[in-house]
């Protein structure tokens, strides 16, 4: 544990080791940027992974990306979304983000959800992995829009704050649903469940929004600070989005425009 607000279990260790070691073993040029502080040390060989997925090789690759090399991605980690609801065993909140960034722009992610259908018996599937490229589109999910004319916010449920709360508040919403997770939050916009995804606070961070940004803007949806400014996930980049998160999949600028001047002053990027 590192701080009440801020914990990391063996589970966010485990992971991220799997995950980078595995990355790196493949791609040595890349820069690959984890959540967790580490220290350097040998990974376990069963930590390593060296499969490949079939479906994703049979899309074919988008022009503007067939000249990119290696050294000029930088991967961004989140090996355990919602770790704050997964110690309170709310277990489908959680997400495993990796986000590929080219020039600055996340253009490919993948949310792993590996809880889901935790609760749905023995015959359920358990676990699942939507991933999405800029110009290829978004797959393992059903894309849905949120019921039209209503408007329902999806926030923190264990960051919030008189600033968080007085936003919303703003937006005049007919529903808040309050769920753990940036992973998870992209999910319930993308699924149809909300229709904006508000925060008001700093403490989400690039390892947080690479991954669900990609995959949001495949499918035509927005994702920026609460200013409306757009995120930048070049290897030199300040890791805190210090002014917040506002995402939609449709309706951007109903939900922008509605953020009150008060609370942007309060934000600085
Ligand atoms: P939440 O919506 O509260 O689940 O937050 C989304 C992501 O941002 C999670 O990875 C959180 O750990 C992180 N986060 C948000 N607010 C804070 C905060 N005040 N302190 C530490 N991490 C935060
Ligand atoms: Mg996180
Ligand atoms: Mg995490």
């Amino acid at each position: 544990q590192s701080g009440a607000n801020d914990l990391q279990t063996k589970a966010d260790r485990l992971v991220q080791m799997s995950i980078c070691a595995s990355l790196a073993r493949k791609f040595p040029k890349v820069t690959i940027i984890g959540e967790e502080e580490l220290p350097p040390h040998n990974v376990a060989e069963e930590l390593i992974e060296d499969g490949h997925c079939e479906e994703i090789l049979k899309k074919p690759c988008p022009p503007q990306y067939t000249g990119i090399k290696e050294e000029e991605l930088v991967i961004w980690v989140d090996p355990l979304d919602g770790t704050k609801e997964y110690t309170e065993g709310l277990l489908d909140h959680v997400t495993v983000l990796i986000g590929i960034a080219y020039g600055g722009k996340a253009i490919a992610g993948v949310i792993n959800q590996p809880y889901y259908n935790y609760e749905a018996g023995a015959d359920a599937v358990l676990g699942r992995t939507i991933w999405g490229v800029l110009g290829i589109g978004a797959f393992g999910f059903e894309l849905t829009e949120a019921p039209a004319g209503k408007h329902i916010v999806v926030t923190t449920r264990s960051h919030s704050s008189t600033l968080v709360n007085d936003c919303i508040a703003a937006l005049n919403p007919d529903t808040v649903i309050r769920v753990g997770g940036a992973g998870n939050k992209i999910i319930q916009l993308i699924e149809g469940k909300a229709s904006a995804y508000v925060f008001a606070s700093p403490g989400c961070k690039k390892w947080d929004t690479c991954a669900p940004e990609a995959i949001l803007h495949a499918v035509g949806g927005k994702i920026t600070d609460i200013h409306g400014n757009s995120f930048h996930y070049n290897k030199e980049v300040k890791h805190m989005n210090s002014a917040g998160v506002l995402a939609t999949l449709r309706n951007y600028d109903y939900y922008a425009s509605r953020i009150p001047n008060t609370v942007k002053q309060s934000l600085v990027p």
